[in-house]
């Protein structure tokens, strides 16, 4: 992946001040590739755990996973310049037998757009035809750059991994984070009952907007969900960890699943193992997703399932867009137009 012509990088860790524009010169895809002229592109936490220097990463390097564009020249026959894509945020090598058996996400060359290469948050980028998808016709550019990652993790770890079904419950945790929105509209796309926590009065405001049934403050929401549900729900979806695992655990009703993307809370979190094996509870972790999931989230899109954009920010004012992500004051994604 090649970032070219004005963008944010990645340059000191010292959080959003540290990514700044800079200009990257311009050169044509090789085969194979496409040039990829950049509409929007949308942030997520990895882009604020990189500013920050909490992923390792040495710098520089040109943030963000999310990009929609125009193709303007391509290294392969499936696309040519005009074409509006959008573009698959698993990094891959495309050849070993996990992603031949259509399992990109257990390559070892495994990585995410924007964290393992430089990323979308830039005018022109130069990506594998294999990660070019075409545009969801009805979504807006700045829709179209809010759903990949999120949308493509939430659609993994509901359809996937834990399974949810039409006739069954689930519990988003901490709503306002881009991936749990995702969770929250995949959820009520599948047909299911939908709970969601926040500590924020307005959080729970909107994602009661959105389809949720009820939504709980942070603080003990067992006791609500187990109030408000015969015997628990049947999925509960995770992404802050320590925090919340114990009460996630606690809502669970007989055979349920945990399903996890990530611990934002912190890296260690302690389980009280009856619950997990007296309730016959699963607890499944999960990480991105594979081609082919994103080729299902796609059709779902083009049958109504859509992203929540919240703010949109000029590339030019990509510390201001992180620095609202770092408040944690957003609901749904905050999207960069170029
Ligand atoms: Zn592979």
């Amino acid at each position: 992946m090649l970032s070219q012509g004005r963008a944010a990088v990645f340059e000191e860790p010292i959080g959003p001040a540290g990514v700044r524009i800079r200009e990257r010169p311009r050169t044509r895809p090789s085969q194979g590739a496409v040039a990829v002229a950049v509409r929007a592109a949308s942030i997520n936490h990895l882009d604020l755990w990189l500013a920050h220097g909490a992923q390792r990463i040495t710098p520089p390097r040109v943030i963000a996973a999310d990009g929609v564009g125009i193709v303007h020249e391509s290294g392969d026959p499936a696309w040519k310049p005009g074409d509006e894509v959008v573009i698959f945020p698993t990094l891959c090598d495309w050849e070993c037998e996990w992603c031949r058996a259509g399992e990109n996400v257990r390559c070892p060359h495994f990585g995410v757009l924007g964290e393992h290469s430089d990323g979308t948050a830039c005018e022109l980028i130069h990506v594998d035809a294999r990660n070019v998808f075409r545009k969801p016709a009805g979504l807006t550019w700045e829709e179209a750059a809010a759903f990949p990652l999120t949308f493509l993790t939430a659609w993994r770890m509901l359809n996937t991994r834990a399974q949810l079904r039409a006739d069954e419950t689930v519990l988003v945790i901490g709503a306002g984070a881009g991936v749990a929105v995702a969770a929250i509209q995949i959820a009520k796309h599948i047909g299911a009952r939908v709970f969601v926590t926040s500590r924020s009065e307005a959080k729970r405001a909107r994602a009661l907007e959105l389809g949720a049934e009820a939504a709980f403050d942070s603080a003990g929401f067992s006791k609500a969900v187990r109030a408000a549900t015969t015997d628990g729900v049947d999925v509960v979806f995770e992404h802050v960890g320590p925090a919340t695992l114990d009460e996630s655990m606690r809502s669970l009703a007989m055979g349920g699943r945990i399903v996890t993307c990530g611990s934002t809370s912190g890296v260690k979190a302690e389980i009280t193992m009856p619950r997990l094996f007296f309730r016959h509870a699963s607890l499944l972790g999960s990480t991105m997703g594979n081609a082919s999931e994103f080729e299902a989230l796609l059709k779902a899109i083009d049958r109504g399932l859509r992203p929540v954009v919240d703010s949109v920010y000029p590339l030019d004012e990509v510390q201001a867009a992180l620095t609202r992500l770092d408040a944690a004051e957003q609901f749904g994604k905050v999207v960069l137009t170029i």
